[in-house]
Parts: C-alpha cells; structure tokens; sequence
C-alpha cells in the first residue's frame, strides 16, 4: 500500500500549488455481501431462473423478490415462484452517465418491465437493441449471463427484444 502511495505522489508534482490541496488516493476494498432471506433470487440466475416471492394470503408476487409480504408481514423466504422469460417493457431510460465501472458501456438503456399477475416491476439492463428503437409496451426477453461471466448480482440477467431473438 506504502509503495502505491509513492507512486502516486510522484505522479503529482504540482500537489503542493493545488488550492485546496487535492491528492490522489487508490482505494482498494473488498465488499462480501450476503443476501439474506433471498439469496435463492441470485442462485436462480445461474439456473437460468427468475424467481419471484408470492404471498398466497394476499395473492400479490414480488420481483425482486420481498422475504415479508409488506400487506400482511407474512414470511414469503420460502413461497418462490418461476417467471416465465417473456415479459413487457413498461418504461425505460437511456443512460449517459454511470459509475466509473461502466463508463466503457455508455450510453446503456435500464427497463423496467413487468409481468402478467405480478405486482412490482423488474429493472435491468435492455442489450442488443438500440436506445431509438426501445418503445414502452414491446415484448422483451431475460437472458442470463454464461458461467464464465457469473457475477451472483443483478448483472447476471437483462433484457432483449423478443423479435430479434426469433429472428436467429
Ligand atoms: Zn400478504
């Protein structure tokens, strides 16, 4: 750590003029996160499955998925159900600007789609389509990441338009 602090320095000899002083500091962590009640979401990913929570008294479905049902509180960490892949745009939003990690990929197009019988709406990325043909209401499609591209987060799905796909 020492060493890259030296580097970095030498890298900056006008730091001392800088008003206010500024530096360049590499920070370099390691996040482990544990998903809890509804880390069978992120394992289905690598099943080529989007699971869902449903609550069986009151009838409404979750995606992404909610360990408690917020009407009734019941316990939904063991009430899962599969969606099927099709699924309908409800809006969208062509992104310019992001965080550093996917500066390479702008602009990138976020949707929110939605499911028949289910009562929230699903964000990700939509791939393979261009941001001036995406129109609210068309038919998309989750794909899942290969197992070499795995990352166990939400990266590992995203949408496609459903015609290009049944044009291959
Ligand atoms: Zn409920």
């Amino acid at each position: 750590m020492f060493k890259e602090m030296k580097v970095q320095m030498s890298e900056q000899p006008d730091v001392l003029s800088s008003k206010p002083l500024r530096i360049t500091r590499i920070h370099d962590m390691t996040f482990r996160h544990s998903y809890g009640k509804i880390d069978k979401f992120f394992k289905g990913f690598a099943q080529g499955k989007l699971l869902a929570t449903k609550c069986n008294d009151c009838n409404k479905v979750f995606v992404p998925p909610r360990a408690d049902c917020p009407y009734c509180m019941a316990d939904l960490t063991e009430s899962w159900v599969e969606l099927p892949k099709e699924c309908e745009l409800h809006t969208f939003s062509v992104l310019h600007f992001a965080g550093p990690t996917f500066f390479k990929d702008l602009p990138f197009i976020l949707g929110l789609a939605k499911w028949p019988g289910v009562d929230t709406y699903l964000m990700a990325r939509i791939r393979e389509v261009k941001p001036e043909d995406v129109k609210i209401g068309m038919k998309l499609v989750v794909r899942f990441a290969e197992p070499h591209r795995r990352t166990f987060t939400v990266l590992d799905f995203w949408y496609e338009p459903a015609e290009k796909l049944t044009e291959r």
